[in-house]
């Protein structure tokens, strides 16, 4: 039977797979190669008589992430909320606070004000920017030649809030705030929907997790897919021509077709010969957009001992002498295997990749002893890692991010086809770039872009929208009264001196007519 045409696609993870899924679905002949033994790519479950298994790459979906919650249900693969009942804790300077929320209530009146005014002034300004274009931004230059250090030490007042703010980027993207572009970071988190939509566990992006792990959604695909998914082959040479394509392996496999959908992280096209060679500004991008570093781990207890103690097992560890940056808790949605999940970011995935394994189980399991203020934590039955930073096919995690000056130079070359070769992968996505929910848009999008090419579909029908399941609603969230409209420490200081400097006249003016009314 003749199909329409023929597409390799490169990479089998969650983009080039549902990419592929699609192409699949309108007769397309499709190959998927993939570098690794395995599918999956930056999702990776990995599975122990111990455990039962165990996501130690991407894992949390929530409201708003309609494609991955889409293809999930498509393919049988279940979520669950994560247990977020009892309170958060937030571990700064060798002391544990315990929250009701996400967000830090602190006492100091002024780094609540400090926090609220920051994350609201982030909201306004990401509002500005673009989603499919940030570069276009009225303020692009500006913010695009700013880390989002800069910016937080020009907004915050309080050290606390400076802390708390270097945890957001931290866990939003696993870079230091002072590596990252202010552009590309308020575009990542409005990509995210905003600082709420990112952060929250409770309709936020930490909602839910895969019943079973995330990277069966790779397998499932693959299963479909059947003998059209070719593991352990690397591809090396991308050649085009006017005829047609060929996609050459690191085993000296040689696939014709007709076009090509590359489904990796830009920093990773480095490894590909591209032949004619990709054009001057896409090469120089790709040498510029670095992958976060992440190591994740998990460890396995006998009991979920910070539940009985009405933690939720949430928590923000702010202190450069621990390794973990967020913990969270993952027992099974049964309870079973009562576990912690760690994440080892920035700096301390750098300080702790050089580490052996047993040194960095130690060392969580000292830092969980210290937040949960338990020994029991000392007492693990289990542990499981993922060292990203040294994943040959990964280079690092969860995605790329851009230095300053980046986006404006050299962003709006991200998904520009070339020729007969298309691009996906999560970091050419428009929304939740960064995330399967991403990865997924990609893959779609990039696939569409060859029908539209073929001329089975329109271009309007390129990028598609999909509508929030049924149990996973879109709500907004609420903002109280007083984070509307709390002044920020600035606006605060600015009242005070006024009140001061008003209070101060009127006094002299009054001391001033009453000596002047007793001379006359
Ligand atoms: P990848 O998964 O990277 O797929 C690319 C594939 O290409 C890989 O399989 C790779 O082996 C292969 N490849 C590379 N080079 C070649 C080559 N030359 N030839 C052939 N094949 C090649 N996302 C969320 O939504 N929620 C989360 O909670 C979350 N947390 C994360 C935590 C960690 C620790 C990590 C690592 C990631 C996390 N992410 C999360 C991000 C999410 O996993 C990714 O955005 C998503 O999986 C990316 O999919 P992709 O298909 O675009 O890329």
């Amino acid at each position: 039977e003749k199909k329409k045409c023929r597409v390799v696609v490169v990479g089998a993870g969650i983009s080039g797979l549902s990419g592929a899924r699609l192409l699949d679905g309108a007769d397309v002949d499709v190959t998927v190669l993939e570098a690794r033994s395995r599918v999956g790519g930056r999702t990776y479950t990995k599975r122990d008589q111990s455990y039962k298994y165990c996501d130690v790459g991407g894992s949390y979906v929530g409201p708003t992430q309609n494609k991955i919650l889409r293809l999930s249900r498509e393919l049988g693969v279940e979520t669950y909320r994560i247990n977020n009942t009892g309170d958060y804790v937030h571990f700064s300077r060798g002391k544990t606070l315990r929250f009701q929320s996400t967000w830090p209530a602190f006492k100091n009146p002024f780094a609540w004000l400090d926090i609220n005014n920051t994350f609201r002034l982030m909201d306004k300004l990401l509002e500005q920017i673009p989603p499919e274009s940030p570069w276009l931004c009225q303020y692009a230059d500006e913010w695009d030649n700013k880390t989002m250090k800069e910016w937080f030490n020009s907004v915050c007042w309080t050290r606390t809030a400076k802390e708390f703010c270097q945890s957001f980027v931290l866990t939003n993207v696993s870079m230091e705030p002072g590596e990252v572009s202010m552009l590309w970071f308020l575009w990542y988190v409005r990509s995210c929907q905003g600082t709420k939509r990112i952060w929250e566990v409770e309709n936020g992006g930490q909602e839910r997790k895969f019943i079973g792990g995330s990277m069966q959604i790779s397998e499932k695909m693959a299963e479909q897919l059947d003998e059209r998914v070719i593991l352990e082959e690397a591809v090396v040479l991308i050649e085009q021509s006017d005829d047609g394509a060929v996609v050459h392996t690191n085993t000296h496999k040689k696939l014709e077709c007709d076009y090509v959908i590359v489904a990796l992280s830009p920093s990773l096209y480095q490894r590909i010969q591209f032949s004619p060679p990709l054009p001057a500004l896409r090469s120089q991008l790709i040498q510029r957009v670095p992958m976060g570093s992440t190591i994740k781990n998990s460890v396995f207890y006998k009991r979920a001992f910070w539940r009985d103690a009405g933690m939720n097992g949430f928590g923000t560890v702010i202190d450069e002498g621990e390794p973990v940056i967020n913990v969270v808790d993952d027992c099974k949605p049964d309870g079973s295997f009562p576990a912690l999940t760690g994440f080892i970011l920035g700096d301390q995935a750098r300080r702790l990749t050089v580490m052996t394994r047993e040194e960095r189980r130690r060392l969580t399991c000292e830092c969980y002893a210290k937040v949960f203020k338990t020994d029991e934590a000392l007492e693990a039955l289990a542990y499981e890692e993922n060292d990203w930073n040294a994943e040959e096919w990964s280079g690092g995690c969860y995605t790329s991010t851009y230095p300053t000056g980046v986006m404006t130079r050299f962003g709006k070359e991200i998904r520009k086809p070339l020729g007969r070769v298309y691009f996906a992968g999560t970091e050419t996505a428009v929304k939740w770039s960064g995330y399967m929910d991403g990865a997924v848009e990609a893959g779609e999008r990039a696939a569409r872009e060859i029908l539209c090419r073929i001329g089975d579909i329109s271009e309007s029908e390129i990028w598609q929208d999909d509508a929030p399941p049924e149990d996973v609603p879109e709500l907004a969230f609420e903002e109280t009264f007083w984070e509307r409209n709390a002044p920020s420490v600035d606006g605060v200081i600015k009242m005070t001196s006024q009140t001061i400097i008003i209070v101060t006249a009127a006094v002299t003016i009054y001391k001033y007519s009453k000596f002047h009314s007793a001379w006359y």
